[in-house]
């Protein structure tokens, strides 16, 4: 059982926001800003590949009215939406959620995007627009 299972099962505590008989939503340990709060699928799915499309759709619409919402009640300046999906991409529980991340101006929150524009030439751009259209045109056909 992962530990997003029991705190579904209510067999370890959490601090409940939300919860409905598809989805969940329950403070983040971790607090890394004031509100910072993980949307879940009462279901486990380990990650974006593996969550049906109309349980996302009504996850995705929970995250939307909870982010304005604490948006809202914590004053905060801005919201990151974060979703990790595989190790390498951060994932540490592999049950699939959401990060509603309240941003404050000066927080010390670090989103950052390494910049390569000034290394790539336009065939390099090329090049991986048509390796993501090859496969886009191998699921329409
Ligand atoms: P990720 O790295 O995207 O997989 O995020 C997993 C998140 O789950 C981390 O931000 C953890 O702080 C959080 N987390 C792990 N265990 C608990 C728990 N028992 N209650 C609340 N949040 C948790």
């Amino acid at each position: 059982m992962s530990v997003f299972e029991k705190i579904v099962a209510k067999e370890i505590p959490s601090y409940i926001v939300y919860e409905d008989n598809l989805v969940m939503a329950f403070l983040d340990i971790m607090q890394s800003t004031k509100g910072h709060t993980l949307v879940i699928p009462k279901k486990k799915y380990e990650n974006i590949f593996e969550i049906p499309e109309e349980l996302l759709k009504h996850l995705i619409a929970v995250t939307k009215m909870l982010a304005e919402k604490i948006k809202i009640a914590f004053n905060a300046d801005g919201i990151n939406l974060l979703n990790n999906n595989g190790k390498a991409a951060g994932q540490t529980v592999f049950h699939y959620h959401f990060h509603i991340i309240p941003r404050y101006e000066n927080d010390n929150f670090k989103v950052s995007f390494e910049n390569n524009a000034d290394k790539l030439t336009k065939a390099d751009y090329e090049m991986r627009l048509n390796t993501i259209k090859k496969h886009l045109w191998n699921k329409l056909l």
